[in-house]
């Protein structure tokens, strides 16, 4: 059920099966994870979601279970060596000390024989995308991919809110449950949704408006203050009637970013005062820091001022609960990585319960070791998002109408 502000309550978490709702000895299991992980020249870069990824493997070869694990990779159109898993079962298998069989097909003969010869070892399917059937749900593959286990687990945060075959199609076929991962990611967007302790604190930056006013609207009920900088703070200062130069401003969202300025909520919204100006778009761009009513007209702005760090690392630190998605500036390049910094540092320091998902504020945080500090490192960016935006997900909604592993 969903109580008035779309979100549910404690009570329905609770009712997710689980996997310790269930015996697992001698069978095996299909677990959907999430190792969509950044690679180039066939070596991983990021192992995050690896690590997130093996405590289920683990507790399930525990229990006595054969695990079968599957996962996209990228976004490829059909079968394709580039976007192969093959990296990611040769990373896998040196951090959890246990062979992985990479199958040569999703759920095909390969597959199916990689699953018949499994001992020891776990077998990782081939890159689900390979699979047309997989964004389509197609029930063909969701048959194929439920035949080769006696039961589902799905522990794939990042995916689930995707309606695809290995995500939903596969856990309308077998018993399923939710892995503690998945458990876990829920379980933290319920304690900042449901009943944050407060002052509830929220910063949202990162790329684009258009990705995240559903978030901002959402949210802006819910939280005491939005702290909002990264390039979508344009759009919005633009929607105030500030110049913004060359700085990114989604045109076509200024109306209705205006419009969520204007509404009661939005007097709880609190953008930059000053901004790091740049010549151009450059990690070596000359650079000087102006007011937000002073943007010259010639440039483009790449963080937030010091100023604006300052107020926001000040609201943080009163802050009993965060959530933070998005960067507050090209924190890629050192010039402009101040304003991240500061906001990372602010709540690595605070002892409020902190949720920080995005793969780029995952990153900058891991980058700054600060990880370690934070309450709970999601890893689900759009997964995140769209918990908060419509207070559910496909790939969690199937297990508590069918769930019961
Ligand atoms: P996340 O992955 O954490 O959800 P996004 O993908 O939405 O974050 O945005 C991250 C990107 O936003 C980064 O690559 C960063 O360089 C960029 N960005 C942040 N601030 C600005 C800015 N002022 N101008 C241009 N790009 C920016
Ligand atoms: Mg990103």
């Amino acid at each position: 059920m969903l109580c008035s502000g779309g979100y549910r309550d404690r009570e329905d978490v609770t009712r997710l099966p689980t996997i310790a709702d269930a015996d697992y000895s001698g069978r095996t299991v299909l677990v959907r994870a999430d190792l969509n992980v950044p690679i180039r020249s066939g070596v991983v870069e990021d192992d995050f979601r690896l690590e997130a990824a093996l405590p289920t493997v683990r507790i399930l070869r525990d229990a006595g279970a054969r695990v079968v694990l599957c996962s996209h990779l990228g976004r490829p159109s059909g079968p394709d060596p580039a976007f192969s898993l093959r990296p990611v079962g040769e990373r896998l298998a040196a951090m959890g000390g246990f062979p992985v069989t990479v199958a040569t097909d999703v759920a095909g003969s390969g597959a199916a024989a990689a699953v018949a010869a499994q001992r020891d070892g776990v077998v990782l399917l081939e890159n689900t995308r390979f699979e047309p059937g997989e964004t389509t749900n197609s029930p063909e593959l969701a048959d194929r991919l439920g035949s080769l286990a006696d039961a589902f687990v799905m522990d794939a945060f990042g995916s689930a809110h995707r309606a695809h075959a290995s995500t939903v199609g596969v856990a309308e076929r077998l018993p399923s449950a939710a892995g503690p991962l998945l458990l876990a990611e829920v379980e933290a967007f319920d304690r900042i949704l449901g009943s944050p302790d407060r002052p509830f604190v929220v910063v949202l930056g990162g790329a684009k408006v258009s990705d995240k006013l559903g978030v901002i609207k959402a949210l802006l009920p819910k939280v005491d203050v939005m702290l909002v900088g990264g390039a979508m703070c344009f759009t919005l200062l633009a929607a105030e009637g500030f110049a913004t130069g060359e700085s990114l401003v989604e045109a076509d969202m200024v109306a209705a970013a205006a419009d969520v300025l204007a509404s009661a909520d939005g007097s709880r919204l609190a953008l930059p005062t000053d901004l790091v100006a740049a010549d151009r778009m450059a990690a070596d761009a000359a650079h000087r820091v102006v007011p937000a009513s002073g943007i010259p007209e010639e440039s483009v702005c790449l963080d937030v001022g010091p100023e604006t760090a300052e107020r926001f690392a000040s609201i943080l630190g009163g802050a009993d609960t965060v959530f933070w998605n998005g960067p507050m500036g090209v924190f890629e390049w050192e010039p402009f990585a101040a304003g991240t910094r500061r906001v990372a540092e602010a709540i690595a320091a605070s002892s409020a319960y902190s949720v920080v998902g995005g793969g780029d504020s995952v990153a900058a945080l891991r980058a700054m070791g600060l990880d370690g500090a934070v309450s709970h490192l999601s890893t689900g960016g759009g997964a995140g998002l769209e918990l908060i935006e419509r207070g559910s997900l496909p790939g969690v909604e199937v297990l508590r109408r069918t769930g019961g592993a």
